[in-house]
């Protein structure tokens, strides 16, 4: 089928959740991803930050391989050899104790909520059932992380949400200080928010947040669904703020593709789960956790987190200077492949620029160019990207 007939069946039968761009892309290899049409593109946005090996990788591809032969699932009513290593090296890797696996980040971060809560009733505090977010977050589409997600846009239509969500904004402790009250069981935040817009905190605010939680004796919940694994340079984002958190969520560069997310704790709040509290069926799956093991292993083996700091510094530095050249360019933000540029005019038309001349970015909050490309990409491919987008901007 060509793109034409993919979209024309497609808008048929799907559910119009998703603005999609008009292709279908049908083929990876590495940094290049094909569309039904044979056209070739360079992927700068790696499904979300998903990809992080690119695509066909030979070592996932392996390893998913292997373990289709010989188990894909089975239940965890059982013990899976696959899923204990993978949480081993987790806990090993995030210098934290216990892990439970979902399929999703939402999911992940639905046994996050699940967790803080009766982590402040094993505590004695029957009174703490609220979690602090920030605006401008994103914590998913399930009803719960939806109410903690601190967009009123994708919340209307959805009320009634479930209570025990309050909002303050990012960077601002004075009024997360504030927002404490005795009904407060946690904290939940993105170390570098990314459906936001690409906003980083600033490592006082981090800081500050950490002792405030562990002054009141709330849990700390960082949502690094996005910016975790690598991406900015550090394997855990958090890691380059010298903190630690007592819960962290992952999901979408995980598996490279393969559906998997997790929520890991420390030994202290994963005692508040009993048999029966929380489970999933497919959830740490042999064959998701046969493709997370394959993408840590590798991203350990070749160094990429080290790379993705590197290739983020340069980056910026190609980036920043637009800024103070461009009307159209407000600021450049990010953390290693995890950057977003600030327009003054809607993104819409740099991305439909981009695609035109085989560039895949994306655009989110209306007006933030996002760049999240495989952590496998080399320099030279990076500046191919580069070399398109600031030529399109430079036309804006
Ligand atoms: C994508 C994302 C989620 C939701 O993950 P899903 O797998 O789509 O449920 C949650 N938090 C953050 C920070 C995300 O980027």
């Amino acid at each position: 089928m060509t793109n034409n007939e993919i979209i024309t069946r497609g808008e048929q039968v799907m559910m119009s959740t998703y603005k999609r761009q008009p292709l279908a892309l049908v083929r990876g290899k590495g940094v290049w991803v094909w569309d039904a049409d044979g056209r070739r593109y360079l992927d700068l946005l790696g499904g979300i930050a998903v990809n992080s090996l690119g695509h066909d990788h030979p070592r996932l591809v392996a390893a998913i391989t292997r373990q289709a032969q010989t188990l894909i699932h089975c239940s965890n009513l059982y013990w899976i050899q696959p899923q204990v290593e993978l949480a081993q090296l987790l806990t090993v890797l995030a210098g934290l104790d216990r892990v439970f696996f979902s399929n999703s980040g939402a999911e992940a971060n639905e046994g996050a909520i699940k967790l803080a809560r009766k982590y402040a009733k094993m505590q004695g505090h029957n009174e703490r059932s609220t979690i602090i977010a920030t605006h401008r977050s994103f914590h998913g589409r399930t009803l719960a992380t939806l109410a903690a997600t601190g967009q009123e846009q994708l919340q209307k239509g959805f009320e009634p949400l479930p209570a025990g969500f309050t909002h303050v904004g990012f960077n601002d402790l004075d009024a997360l200080a504030s927002a404490i009250t005795p009904a407060t069981c946690g904290v939940m935040l993105e170390p570098v928010q990314g459906e936001g817009g690409i906003h980083c905190a600033t490592p006082a605010y981090l800081r500050g947040v950490r002792e405030l939680c562990s002054h009141h004796d709330l849990v700390l919940i960082l949502d690094e669904i996005q910016c975790g694994l690598g991406r900015t340079g550090q394997m855990f984002a958090y890691q380059g703020y010298d903190i630690q958190p007592d819960i962290v969520t992952l999901a979408k560069g995980l598996g490279g593709g393969v559906p998997i997310g997790a929520m890991l704790a420390s030994a202290q709040v994963a005692a508040a789960f009993k048999p029966g509290d929380h489970g999933s069926t497919f959830g740490g799956n042999p064959l998701a956790c046969a493709a997370a093991l394959a993408v840590l292993n590798t991203i350990q083996d070749d160094n990429l987190v080290e790379r993705a700091g590197l290739l983020g510094e340069h980056v910026r530095q190609r980036l920043e200077p637009l800024s103070q050249q461009l009307q159209a360019v407000v600021e450049v933000r990010g953390l290693g492949l995890m950057m977003g540029i600030q327009l003054a005019v809607p993104g819409d038309q740099v991305v439909e620029a981009c695609r035109e001349q085989g560039v895949l970015i994306n655009c989110t909050g209306g007006s933030v160019i996002r760049m999240l490309p495989p952590l496998i990409i080399e320099r030279d491919e990076l500046d191919q990207g580069l070399d398109v987008l600031i030529e399109v901007l430079r036309r804006i």
